[in-house]
């Protein structure tokens, strides 16, 4: 005798996906900060699109808590645009988290780590101070883009980790789309962009490419990392979110 497969009762992101898969960007904010009012954070590594995400949340609300990575090893063209296009903005919350200082002092005094582990540089540079700095928010949002591959091609606009719901507004943009708002809005560009980085981290691991390359390719490259850790799931038996590093 067959039996009828029972689906589970679809869970609150599910339901907020479906809701906002299609909707503008500034809608799901909009929607996110609803729900979510001062639990609602913003992560944003001031890199090259970052303007885009950033410009859309501050015409939601300017004092959104943006969480800054300084993981100290950034160039220092992102930390000048880091204040400048928040001032421009007119964002009145942004957050510079940096790593733990005993973290360094145990496990990378020299900071030479990305040499040998770039996965345990990224943990005590990246994840554990946004793990920490997260504690006070229920909710966040990233400005992850399918458009960028890897695994990001089956990004939800909605996703749930172990202990929040995360919006990621511009999963269905294209490039096109992000250009268009840049002109359109006359946002500034990072400084590295003109010199062929359209993809900004540390800058140990992060180098220019060739014009069409991959957005990524200049990150990590010569390894098989792709991402920073930020977006793996972290605990057992949770739906695993999407990677993405920032
Ligand atoms: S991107 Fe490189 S330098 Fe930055 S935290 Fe990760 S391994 Fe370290």
């Amino acid at each position: 005798m067959a039996f009828a497969e029972v689906q589970s009762p679809p869970t609150f992101a599910q339901q907020l996906n479906d809701e906002l898969r299609n909707a503008h960007p500034t809608e799901i904010i909009r929607r996110a900060f609803e729900l979510y009012g001062p639990k609602l954070a913003l992560v944003s590594s001031f890199g090259a699109e970052s303007a885009v995400l950033l410009h859309l949340a501050a015409q939601v609300s300017k004092g959104i808590p943006v969480m800054f990575l300084d993981t100290g090893m950034l160039f220092g063209q992102t930390l000048d645009y880091r204040k400048s296009l928040s001032a421009e903005l007119g964002l009145s919350d942004v957050r510079d988290l940096r790593p733990r200082f005993a973290d360094l002092a145990t496990n990378d005094p020299d900071a030479v780590l990305w040499k040998t582990d770039t996965d345990a540089c990224c943990e005590i540079r990246k994840v554990v101070p946004l793990d920490l700095a997260l504690d006070d928010f229920d909710a966040w949002m990233t400005g992850r883009k399918r458009f960028h591959g890897g695994d990001r091609l089956r990004l939800p606009v909605v996703e749930e980790t172990e202990r929040h719901l995360k919006f990621n507004p511009l999963a269905n943009w294209s490039k096109e789309d992000l250009d268009a708002y840049v002109v359109k809005h006359h946002l500034p560009a990072h400084p590295l962009v003109a010199a062929g980085f359209p993809s900004i981290g540390c800058w140990p691991c992060t180098k220019a490419v060739d014009a069409g390359a991959d957005v990524r390719a200049g990150r990590w490259q010569g390894q098989d990392k792709t991402e920073c850790g930020i977006h793996t799931a972290r605990a057992p038996g949770v739906v695993s979110d999407v990677g993405g590093g920032i």
